[in-house]
């Protein structure tokens, strides 16, 4: 997989790396991250809700787009109000990017994930684009990749910032375990193999950022993590 792992531009190598903030959302305390370039403007990926929190978190800055790894609620049941709020604080449509088209049924329903499990206030989701494996975002002038790992759900879609050495995997690779997949269009084969081919081929340094829990490297996954063992 050379292409996901190729030279860095020379245009974001020219930046200081984005930093990254968790900020863990939803009483199934779901790692919303703030990419910031430092200079107020921002990038929000996957926030599932406590859309005030992330509003004061985000007063004073700039955001630029929203981006999300998949439809599970509490990854995006937030997306659509904030979306609302911030293109009016803004003053311009802020798109909602991602994930993959295979997620659109779960799009579609998030407020109805939600409700099941006695979470109200969940938005439905229709995103300003679909995203699709092998494309590289350009966000606050530096470079995303996106890379389709399904398994956890169809369309799910992990962001990669060679730059910064950072990976967003959403709920496909956490701290010593993976995401499950024994819902009716989980598959487990699936995930583990574009794991394999598609997140342990990225540099052994590269730091992962889950959707819950604790952050992790590609390289103690690859070393620790007893699914591959
Ligand atoms: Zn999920």
């Amino acid at each position: 997989m050379a292409a996901d792992t190729g030279a860095a531009s020379s245009k974001s190598d020219s930046l200081p790396p984005l930093q990254a903030q968790s900020v863990p959302v939803t009483p199934l305390r779901q790692n919303c991250t703030i990419l910031s370039d430092g200079t107020g403007h921002a990038v929000v990926v996957d926030p599932g809700g406590d859309v005030d929190h992330l509003l004061s978190l985000l007063h004073g800055r700039e955001v630029e787009a929203i981006l999300l790894t998949h439809g599970h609620f509490d990854h995006v049941g937030g997306a659509t109000a904030l979306q609302r709020a911030l293109s009016e604080r803004q003053g311009r449509h802020v798109p909602i990017l991602g994930p993959d088209e295979g997620d659109d049924f779960l799009l579609e329903s998030a407020a109805r994930q939600g409700a099941s499990l006695g979470l109200e206030g969940m938005e439905n989701v229709r995103p300003d684009r679909y995203l699709r494996h092998g494309e590289t975002l350009n966000l606050m002038g530096h470079e995303i990749d996106v890379l389709h790992v399904p398994g956890h759900t169809p369309g799910h879609v992990v962001f990669h910032d060679r730059r910064a050495k950072r990976v967003l995997t959403g709920d496909t690779l956490f701290r010593g375990t993976v995401g499950r997949t024994d819902l009716p269009y989980g598959n487990g084969e699936e995930l583990l193999s574009h794991i394999h081919q598609r997140l342990f081929t990225l540099p052994e340094e590269t730091v992962v950022l889950p959707g819950h829990g604790l952050p992790s490297t590609i390289g103690e996954e690859k070393r620790y993590n007893p699914f591959f063992q």
